[in-house]
């Protein structure tokens, strides 16, 4: 937990249009072993708000599914591509992804993830570095060379995908079911497990 204590982005003035929207950095949340990282794209009005990843309308959306599959969200990293609400909720540039994408390299090389799944668009082709068709792809997997180590990353829809389209919401619930298999999350491993009943 040390290590991952030392990777909290404090300070960072790398992007002047982030620098100047945000509150604060809103860095990744969960055990420094866990076996899921959740990557979205950054935060929103809600995280910056409240200094964590996953806390709005969308998180909320998330602990949804997170439960309905029996993952438990204590058990998982949640984190984003850029750390820092990007003005009117735009997408962040590749300057600022590229900015940020140290410490999430950092991040990621710490945890060693057995699997790591993006959510939505954005984190899916900066992780995959190719055009992704998330709706189509949800749920498929493909190993990627991130920062010289393979890894494997598991295209899911946005959240708020499910939100604007309910017929999202299976699809984004089997990425999910997917997401506990790869990880084994239904058997005991460092304490990390599916929650009872599922
Ligand atoms: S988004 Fe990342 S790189 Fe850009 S200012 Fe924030 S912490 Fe720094």
């Amino acid at each position: 937990m040390e290590e991952m204590e030392a990777l909290r982005v404090t300070a960072c003035t790398r992007c002047p249009d982030l620098v100047e929207c945000r509150s604060r950095i809103v860095n990744g949340t969960g055990p420094d072993d866990a076996d899921v990282v959740f990557v979205g794209e950054g935060p929103g009005a809600q995280e910056d708000s409240e200094g964590e990843p996953f806390v709005g309308r969308s998180g909320s959306v998330l602990d949804d599914a997170l439960r309905t599959v029996g993952i438990d969200r204590e058990a998982v990293r949640i984190t984003n591509c850029v750390r820092c609400r990007p003005p009117e909720n735009r997408d962040p540039t590749g300057m600022e992804l590229e900015n940020c994408r140290e410490y999430l390299e950092r991040e990621i090389e710490l945890l060693d993830p057995e699997v790591i799944v993006t959510l939505g668009k954005v984190p899916s082709e900066h992780l995959l570095d190719r055009s992704v068709a998330v709706t189509k792809e949800a749920g498929s997997v493909e190993d990627v060379r991130i920062d010289g180590t393979l890894r494997r990353v598991l295209i899911c829809v946005h959240p708020a995908a499910t939100l604007y389209d309910r017929s999202q919401e299976t699809t984004f619930e089997q990425a999910l079911e997917r997401a506990a298999d790869l990880a084994d999350l239904d058997e005991t491993s460092g304490g990390q497990t599916r929650l009872d009943g599922f």
